[in-house]
């Protein structure tokens, strides 16, 4: 489904991600994991061509893309579901949700919107909301539902249990094993080791910009050595 090969990224002197190879294999979950500043988040924004590579080659259903950018990719089928969720606070759910599809006609638009909010019923009720009044757990399954909106194959999802109680983590990870479940493909970075066990068959750990460990999650988690270094699990 997806392959990248040999990801570098810089920001001026900071090589933030030293020839990063990964696979995900479609309709699963898999994690990158690692310390803050390993490199996590520029590796998907890397991805999804939102930071310039310095090297690079990336291959979506077998077809390289490469040189296409955001739109395009988004166009191929893969979607971001950005770090700090990004919503608009002051818009409606429904307005931060139709972001999700831009660029499309109205009436794909519309139907789309109408998808999302079938899968989420609660936010039918809640639609014509501004999405800053909702808890940071509901504003993450918006930003989640926004990412659905470009009706993806892939969907790149950074950090969703960030700052949020274990209840509002538990019901993330029911939206995202539902969405594998219909077979989208996810690619997960995540600090939480409850939500990347529960979700995840295989996982990177990446640790100053390179991988440092690579296989199912289960027996990078047994090996302390792993764990103890980058997972602080500890
Ligand atoms: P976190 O868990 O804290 O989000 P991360 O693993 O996602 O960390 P990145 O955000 O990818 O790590 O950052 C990797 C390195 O690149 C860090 O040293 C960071 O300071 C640096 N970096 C990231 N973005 C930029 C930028 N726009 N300009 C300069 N340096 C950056």
């Amino acid at each position: 489904m997806l392959t990248v090969e040999d990801l570098t990224v810089a920001f001026g002197p900071t090589v933030a991600v030293r020839g990063v190879d990964l696979h995900a294999e479609p309709g699963t979950v898999t994690g990158i994991l690692g310390a803050n500043g390993a490199g996590k988040t520029t590796t998907l924004l890397g991805v999804h061509g939102r930071v310039r590579r310095r090297s690079g080659r990336i291959l979506f259903d077998g077809r390289d893309v490469t040189g296409d950018d955001t739109r395009a990719l988004v166009r191929a089928g893969i979607a971001l579901c950005p770090e700090n969720r990004r919503l608009f606070p002051n818009m409606s759910i429904e307005d931060n949700l139709l972001l999700g599809a831009y660029g499309h006609g109205r009436r794909t638009q519309r139907a789309r919107l109408a998808d999302v909010l079938g899968r989420f019923a609660w936010l039918r009720e809640r639609a014509g909301e501004p999405a800053g009044r909702l808890s940071g757990g509901q504003q993450q399954i918006v930003a989640i539902a926004r990412a659905l909106m470009s009706h993806p194959r892939l969907v790149l999802l950074d950090e969703p249990s960030s700052g949020l109680s274990p209840v509002a983590v538990d019901e993330i990870g029911d939206v995202l094993a539902g969405i594998a479940a219909d077979g989208t493909t996810i690619l997960l970075v995540e600090q939480n080791v409850r939500l990347v066990q529960r979700l995840c068959s295989t996982a990177y750990v990446l640790a100053h910009g390179r991988v440092a460990a690579q296989g199912p999650v289960s027996t990078l988690l047994a090996d302390s050595a792993v764990s103890d270094a980058y997972l602080g699990t500890t």
